[in-house]
């Protein structure tokens, strides 16, 4: 433990995790809780956090304890630190261990200590605290202290005054969402002085963000699978879709997909989620009750097969896509008429929050309907200044043709308007085009100065434009099926709003697409390297023998450095990424022996 403690963060970083850099913000965190500072960190999903406390707990004498609100969380945190050979222990309602963990810690023998809120916050543990030596407390998901953030857990209320009688120990507080209120409330509740605020710039490069618009969920997302191999994570609306849609998949592709929703026995729910994040391709479909707890760092693609409830749950649903800094693809697709429903459920939302929940889907369907690049969309909301483009979204990557609509939305708006806001869109556009059917001629349609006044050029608008129209709520679903007026739709008409839609894609030769994206996209093993393959199936051989999943022996990252390097000897084989100390002792000479194969 405390051999590390003469040696410079960069080397203790080396030796204990083979990594080669800090990554972000991550040195000048470690540096600050180095020299006992408490600090708060603000950091995407996949940036890193559990290093910046699992670092000075190696190069520090006594231990850091470590609160986290799941015991899932920590349990995987557990094998992690573990397989880095760091000195760890959780002290969970789990855990038979208990005393055994109890005095080692009072040994020193630990670095980390996990424990839940509810636990740290009990006198006996305080008192437990008193009598070995604790060198950080380090809050994870430490938005859970605020009530303005989205989980609130009262317990973490009760750390404050447990820290409080250890004022020299100093304090870190992680998290990956907070916006600028509850930053400022964590750094309250914790006690962490507002000079300890450290925020890391929000951007996953290595994730592809792409949304589309959904013509048949199924085969889109076959279509998506059959171009990614690894692991994904799809989402969906309702229970009864995700068992649906899982099977679909399953049969459609032959690749294994399990479903996840809190409707499930807890047994098969955890089995499944187990299965999940020790397979190298296996496809979730879950609703949004699946990802909170599940630190799986090689999921190569998250899908949403309809729209998410908002930007801030689009960004940390599809954060949890290429964690392990690989590519890894975010995919929506999105329906009309999932915007038409979530405004219709507006009107069950208590008072005080419909305003904000409209203005949240209103924003969601900015990124939706927009021809910029989504990534500079998605930075721009929480607060950044991301340059225009960024050469890796669906529209950085295959600009789509912009063009103002206006004069067609407001065509659009009075025919629903002067057939009595009661229809639905194909009898507007009926209307519109001049095709005088039974249904036209009976209710005198054809009669309205609305009837024929769209060309067939024009008309090829009218449902990409009807989609961004009830996207943005200028168009609103009737109860019966019908289209109304709403949102901004009199400021159209009047001229005093614009409407600027993306053109629909002309068809393209089928399969080209699929290639461009399979490309420099999410591809494993991207030369087809029969080393890579080997060393994968040794990964996976290890990963068995010792219960774990293959990510915790080495991320394909390592693998694919390896196959490229081909390192013959211990010595070389250390100076790869990601193989520390520990690893290179527990699994050096197997991966020598496999390279020296080939
Ligand atoms: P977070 O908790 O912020 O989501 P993690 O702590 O789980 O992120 O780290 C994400 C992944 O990044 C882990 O698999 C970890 O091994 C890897 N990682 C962290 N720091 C570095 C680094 N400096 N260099 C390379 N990989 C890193
Ligand atoms: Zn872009």
């Amino acid at each position: 433990m405390s051999d590390l403690a003469q040696i410079d963060p960069a080397e203790a970083l080396h030796a204990t995790f083979g990594f080669s850099a800090f990554r972000g913000v991550q040195e000048q965190v470690v540096e600050r809780v180095l020299a006992h500072r408490s600090t708060l960190a603000v950091m995407p999903t996949g940036a890193g956090k559990s290093l910046t406390y699992q670092l000075p707990a190696v190069m520090q004498e006594g231990t850091c304890i470590v609160i986290s609100p799941l015991i899932a969380l920590m349990h995987d945190q557990l094998r992690s630190a573990t397989a880095n050979g760091i000195a760890a222990a959780t002290l969970t309602s789990a855990d038979m261990d208990r005393e055994a963990t109890i005095d080692r810690f009072r040994a020193g023998e630990l670095d980390l200590l996990y424990v839940a809120p509810e636990r740290a916050s009990q006198p006996h543990f305080r008192e437990l605290l008193s009598k070995a030596r604790v060198n950080l407390f380090a809050i994870d998901e430490a938005h859970c202290v605020s009530e303005w953030g989205h989980d609130f857990r009262p317990d973490y209320r009760l750390l404050r005054p447990l820290m409080d009688a250890f004022p020299e120990v100093p304090r870190l507080a992680l998290t990956a969402t907070a916006d600028a209120h509850t930053r400022a409330d964590i750094l309250t509740q914790l006690g962490i002085p507002e000079e300890g605020l450290i925020v890391a710039g929000f951007d996953r490069p290595n994730i592809r963000y792409a949304i589309r618009h959904r013509e048949n969920a199924t085969k889109q997302i076959a279509q998506l699978m059959a171009e990614i191999p690894g692991p994904g994570i799809v989402y969906t609306s309702s229970r009864a879709k995700t068992e649906k849609l899982a099977e679909q998949l399953a049969a459609a592709t032959g690749r294994p997909v399990l479903p996840y929703h809190a409707g499930l026995p807890p047994q098969e729910r955890q089995s499944n989620q187990a299965a999940f994040v020790a397979s190298e391709d296996m496809v979730i479909v879950a609703t949004i009750a699946f990802g909170m707890g599940i630190d799986k760092p090689d999921v190569r693609f998250v899908a949403h097969a309809g729209i998410p409830k908002s930007i801030e749950a689009y960004y940390q649903e599809t954060g949890r896509a290429g964690r392990d800094g690989d590519p890894a693809q975010a995919v929506m697709f999105w329906a009309a008429g999932d915007f038409a429903q979530a405004r219709m459920r507006l009107s069950e939302v208590e008072d005080h929050r419909r305003e904000g929940e409209k203005v949240r889907l209103d924003t969601l369907a900015v990124l939706v309907e927009t021809g910029e690049c989504r990534r500079a969309v998605l930075l721009r909301h929480f607060g950044e200044v991301p340059p225009e483009r960024c050469g890796n979204c669906d529209n950085c990557l295959d600009a789509p043709g912009v063009a103002d609509a206006t004069t067609t939305a407001q065509k659009l708006l009075s025919a629903v308007f002067r057939t009595g806001q009661t229809y639905g869109f194909g009898h507007v556009e009926k209307v519109l085009t001049g095709v005088a059917d039974d249904r036209v001629l009976q209710r005198g349609h054809d009669q309205l100065s609305v009837f024929g006044i769209v060309d067939a050029e024009e008309a090829r608008l009218l449902k990409p434009l009807s989609r961004a129209l009830q996207a943005r709520g200028s168009l609103l679903p009737t109860e019966h099926g019908g289209l109304m007026l709403g949102g901004d739709a009199r400021a159209i008409l009047k001229g005093e709003a614009s409407v600027s839609i993306v053109l629909p894609p002309k068809k393209e030769p089928r399969g080209r697409r699929g290639d461009r994206s399979g490309r420099g996209g999410s591809g494993v093993n991207p030369i087809g390297d029969p080393l890579f393959d080997a060393l994968r199936e040794l990964r996976r051989a290890l990963a068995q023998e010792a219960g774990v999943p293959p990510y915790v022996i080495f991320h394909d990252s390592t693998l694919r450095e390896m196959a490229t390097l081909r390192p013959a000897s211990l010595a070389a084989l250390g100076e790869v990424g990601g193989v520390g100390t520990r690893k290179l002792e527990a699994y050096g000479d197997a991966f020598v022996n496999v390279i020296r194969q080939f």
